[in-house]
């Protein structure tokens, strides 16, 4: 069994995915002791679940902060670190006047940020050319990581800058002056709750204030579909309705009604047709979204059908083969992108809510601690 520790630390973070370990990479850069506890054996949450998209460009408002000071750390983290951080930017797919309606709008807002692309581009940028392109967008700011394996290497190299991370150890109590798990009793003189979607059962109340739900997205790991590896991270016209600074577009109500009447089942099950690629070459595509406070057990198989077929498409092939399946679940309100508490004074509870913590999670973690005068 773990021996908890003796003295008081300056900070215990409860959860060791994105959030968590970036209030304890803020903390210990800062001077601070830092204990990470996490209840499962190794990091298996959200944060390895994902497509390691570090969306920095298409965010709006205090995402959009947020990505950037984000986008700033994970930069130092691979110059500092070696932590694998890929400059590989995002390709915007549109495959009608709509969807290209909206890069123009967001690149002619965004100087600098976006440009637009003919389909001839998308293809170079791509490296095969996908059917029924009528153009695109390069978001060349945008980095791209591995989850499953970056978030062991994080660990890692907060484990050589002197924070104490230990696994297998579920928090079943919460103070402002410590935490408990079944080892014993952690004192600390702050505590930083960044437990993901779990922040409803620990904290229901505050919770139910930020109507937090759980989000369930399906994913699949596919044989890459053409020989030419696909760097850039690739979206396509449903990513034009998630994220903030391309649906805060007027252009964007355009691509809505467009979607519904072409393709209601994307909008159903709010589809966000995008890709990643994997180090070693295999493809990562996703995903659909079911928001509920208790999730349904059973995975439809017609989902990953819908994915498929549509990806098919859009890659311009006849099969893909599927490799490994998995679920996500992350927390999500309507009503805040962020949540953000604190009961009593050195208690933070701290959750991302929007599904964007690999781009926004090392900004959030420092106005957190900041907010709550931890830092
Ligand atoms: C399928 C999918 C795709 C996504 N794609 C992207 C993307 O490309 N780009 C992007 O920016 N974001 C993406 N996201 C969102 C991003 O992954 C999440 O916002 C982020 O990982 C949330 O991090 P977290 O640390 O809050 O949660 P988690 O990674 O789930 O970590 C929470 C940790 O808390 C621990 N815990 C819970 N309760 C306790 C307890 N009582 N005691 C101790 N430990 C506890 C859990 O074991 C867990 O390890 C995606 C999410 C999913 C699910």
């Amino acid at each position: 069994m773990n021996t908890p520790s003796a003295s008081p630390v300056d900070l215990v973070v409860v959860g060791a995915g994105i959030v968590g370990l970036a209030h304890a990479w803020h903390a210990v850069r800062s001077g601070l002791s830092v204990i990470v506890l996490d209840r499962d054996d190794r990091p298996v949450g959200a944060s390895v679940r994902n497509f390691g998209h570090i969306c920095t460009s298409a965010q709006a408002g205090l995402a959009r902060q947020y990505a950037e000071v984000a986008r700033d750390a994970w930069l130092t983290l691979a110059a500092s670190a070696g932590i694998e951080v890929r400059e590989s930017g995002t390709v915007v797919v549109a495959r009608t006047d709509a969807e290209m309606a909206v890069l123009d709008e967001f690149a002619a807002a965004r100087p600098g940020e976006a440009e637009i692309l003919r389909p001839r581009d998308v293809a170079a940028r791509l490296g095969w050319a996908a059917p029924d392109v009528v153009g695109g967008a390069f978001l060349a700011r945008d980095l791209r990581v591995d989850a499953p394996t970056v978030i062991p290497a994080l660990i890692a190299h907060l484990r050589e800058l002197g924070v104490d991370i230990r696994f297998g150890e579920n928090v079943v109590e919460l103070r402002e002056d410590g935490v408990r798990t079944a080892a014993g009793w952690f004192p600390a003189t702050a505590v930083a709750v960044c437990v993901g979607h779990d922040v409803d059962r620990l904290f229901p109340d505050i919770a139910g204030e930020g109507a937090v739900r759980r989000c369930r997205l399906r994913m699949l790991e596919i044989d890459a579909p053409h020989a030419t590896p696909i760097d850039p991270a690739l979206f396509t016209g449903t990513s034009l309705l998630r994220y903030g600074g391309f649906a805060e577009t007027a252009a964007a109500d355009g691509v809505r009604a467009e979607l519904a009447a072409t393709d209601p089942e994307l909008v159903t099950h709010v589809v966000n047709l995008m890709a990643t690629q994997r180090p070693g070459g295999r493809v990562v595509i996703g995903d659909t979204h079911h928001y509920e406070r208790t999730l349904d057990p059973f995975d439809d198989e017609t989902l990953d059908e819908l994915l498929l077929e549509r990806f098919r498409r859009l890659f311009g092939v006849d099969s893909l083969h599927v490799r490994r399946r998995w679920r996500g679940v992350y927390a999500a309100s309507e009503v805040s992108p962020y949540l953000l508490a604190s009961p009593r004074p050195g208690l933070v509870i701290a959750s991302v809510t929007s599904g964007i913590g690999m781009t926004t999670a090392l900004g959030f973690a420092r106005d957190a601690l900041e907010r709550h005068g931890i830092l």
